[in-house]
């Protein structure tokens, strides 16, 4: 399995190595070689092909605030497995997300002009936050991560550690539930969740099925 050894890959990563090669490969195929699907956060600290140890030309790299399984991320799995011949889907979290410092509510109150929440969104980023005081039916959702909101960029903690782990086994439950996208028979596709840790370098498997998350 490829998971495995781009996990083999990451460990090297994560002590040092340089394992992404940065050079043009020359002319290469438009399937990704690997088979690997990769769904992962837009944070800045992430670089996908090189924690992977992923080349040019191995794997789709899919990437929005959260590394969510979106309608957008379904779409490009879709396309990935179907038209480009990827059977191997990798979900990435990372510890000290954004996602986990505000509430879809909060975000939107404060985009619709609301004082209070654009208070506590300055105080949560460091950053004056200017609400336009409209309100918009688009994004429909954000979808911050399920749980009480800590401090922007707080260290790890357990509680945020179960957070992350609920939203990555949404997202694989998202994937495995999909009518179009085989999970079972010759043309299944595997889904396996981690969670990356910026202030290691490293990837830890998250268990599934598991919780999912409760409010509050
Ligand atoms: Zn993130």
């Amino acid at each position: 399995m490829e998971t495995d050894k781009l996990l083999e890959n990451n460990e090297r990563y994560s002590k040092g190595d340089a394992v992404h090669k940065p050079n043009y490969p020359g002319r290469q195929p438009i399937q990704p070689s690997k088979r690997v699907a990769v769904v992962a956060c837009m944070d800045a600290r992430l670089d996908v092909e090189d924690l992977l140890g992923l080349q040019t030309g191995e794997a789709h790299i899919i990437r929005n605030a959260g590394g969510v399984v979106t309608e957008d991320a379904i779409r490009c799995l879709i396309i990935s497995h179907h038209l480009l011949n990827t059977r191997e889907f990798v979900l990435i979290h990372h510890t000290r997300c954004g996602m986990l410092a505000f509430t879809d509510d909060l975000l939107k109150a404060g985009l619709e002009g609301d004082a209070a929440s654009g208070k506590l969104l300055g105080q949560a980023t460091g950053r004056k936050f200017a609400g336009p005081g409209k309100s918009s039916c688009s994004p429909s959702q954000f979808h911050a991560f399920r749980g009480a909101i800590e401090p922007l960029d707080s260290p790890r903690s357990e509680k945020s550690t179960e957070r992350l782990e609920w939203d990555v086994r949404r997202s694989m439950s998202i994937i495995q539930s999909h009518p179009w996208i085989p999970t079972q028979g010759e043309d299944a596709v595997t889904v396996r969740g981690f969670i990356y840790d910026v202030d290691t370098g490293k990837l830890e498997e998250v268990s599934y099925p598991g919780p999912m998350g409760s409010f509050g």
